[in-house]
């Protein structure tokens, strides 16, 4: 029997009616056995996710504020939780846990402890709800003294402990330390949990349930519901989130990666929806598009040094790289001529070195000149389907021409995955929208 591990978001499990959608996904499938759970995030808009919650709790207890409102606060998170448990007809009281938890974050525990105590009752209820045992994250998921993920001993632990149980749920978020504390992950963290999970039990998928129907393939709030992404490598996964596409966290696709595992990204919303793939290689490419995705970014600049035959003079390029290592600037692109070279990178990592970056320039490579210009935004293209298909960097060129769109550097990686442009900032919604159309809605 093929094995699943599911993971759900805090907005699919934020009430009981959410719950109970849960509940139908994993029985619709018995080869779903682990099931990850984050802690419950917003009901609406306006509502605070109880992570936000438990964090303001310890900081009211930190800052030594009043019982009455380190009570209200503690209170509210309570409610969360027994209305889930009273509209889902639970019997199950989870006030002595409750209890325990805010008297261990009166006396001392530390700020991990209580963010993870979000996702700790929200496995506890969930278990209780499915019929499945509860597996603590704090004693199978290990961080070492650095404070960076012990992937071995987790990986095996882990491992021993899930053949122990057929269905479980294990804790998004946390894990345990070498000096007995809990830490947690970056925010978003329980997406690396549901990885670590799924290559210690050897998943054949990894589904990470939330609520959108899958990678789309630009960002909704410039372009008018954009198709979702059917199957993305882990590579065109990276190029879009590093531009700023997000859905899953950045570090959840390491564990799986490495293990082989496709993740799957599903809106409990929406079960029927078939999601985005995302796999190691492409399982046989039939995208009726060229390109994956468009993702970008504002807020950079451009250093230019101009030299009269740069091209000839050897070590030119190391000399200025090492003027942006001096300043612990690292650098996005590097587009050269023959007597420029450019230098791209954030303008907020420039700050108030800038004086500082352009003299040690003038010294090392004494060029004619040197500037920096700011206010640029990247766009990049992304997409397997572009490697050795002829034309689309003049498509992208072409689409930006006919908008009126101004490019001021193109940077194409030689693995053809893809390409970057460079627009100003002002035109840079109007630079993704002529790229969709031209691509998708042509
Ligand atoms: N609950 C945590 C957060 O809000 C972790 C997660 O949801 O993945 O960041």
């Amino acid at each position: 029997m093929s094995v699943k591990v599911v993971k759900f978001g805090g907005s699919s499990l934020a009430d009981a009616e959410h719950f109970r959608q849960v509940a139908a996904i994993v029985k619709a499938d018995p080869e779903r056995r682990y099931v990850v759970p984050s802690a419950p995030g917003k009901r609406e808009k306006s509502d605070t996710k109880v992570t936000d919650m438990l964090y303001r709790c310890y900081d009211l207890i930190k800052s030594r504020s009043s019982m009455e409102s380190i009570d209200a606060c503690y209170n509210e998170i309570r409610a969360r939780y027994t209305s889930i448990i009273a509209d889902l007809g639970l019997d199950y009281d989870i006030n002595g846990e409750l209890d325990y938890v805010k008297n261990a974050m009166l006396h001392a525990a530390g700020r991990g402890y209580a963010a993870s105590r979000g996702e700790y009752l929200n496995a506890l209820i969930l278990a209780k709800y499915l019929g499945f045992d509860f597996i603590d994250a704090e004693n199978v998921i290990f961080f070492k003294d650095n404070g960076t993920l012990d992937e071995e001993k987790t990986n095996a632990e882990l491992s021993a402990e899930l053949d122990k149980h057929k269905y479980a749920v294990i804790p998004g978020f946390y894990g345990g330390t070498p000096n007995g504390t809990v830490k947690t992950f970056s925010r978003g963290g329980s997406d690396i949990t549901g990885s670590i999970v799924a290559k210690a039990a050897k998943a054949d998928l990894y589904e990470n349930w939330t609520d959108v129907s899958g990678f789309m393939m630009a960002d909704p709030r410039i372009i008018d519901n954009p198709c979702i992404i059917k199957e993305i490598t882990y590579r065109e996964l990276r190029e879009l989130s590093y531009m700023g596409a997000t859905v899953l966290h950045e570090d959840a696709v390491f564990p799986v990666r490495s293990a082989g595992i496709p993740i799957n990204i599903r809106n409990t919303n929406r079960p029927e929806d078939e999601g985005t793939m995302i796999v190691s290689h492409s399982l046989g490419y039939d995208s009726e598009h060229v390109i994956t995705g468009i993702a970008g970014k504002k807020g950079f600049s451009v250093l230019t040094i101009e030299k009269d035959s740069m091209n000839t003079e050897v070590g030119f390029g190391r000399k200025v790289l090492e003027v942006f290592e001096d300043n612990e600037i690292s650098f996005e692109h590097l587009p050269s001529g023959i007597d420029t070279m450019s230098v791209v990178v954030a303008s907020s990592t420039l700050d108030d070195r800038r004086e500082k970056v352009m003299n040690a320039i003038v010294r090392a490579v004494r060029p004619d000149s040197v500037f920096i210009e700011d206010g640029l935004a990247l766009v990049a293209v992304v997409g397997r389907g572009m490697v050795k298909a002829k034309g689309t960097s003049a498509r992208v060129c072409d689409a930006l021409a006919r908008a009126d769109i101004n490019i001021r550097i193109i940077d194409q990686g030689s693995s053809e995955l893809n390409i970057i442009v460079g627009v100003d900032e002002d035109e840079y919604e109007d630079a993704l929208r002529a790229i969709y159309s031209e691509f998708v809605k042509a």
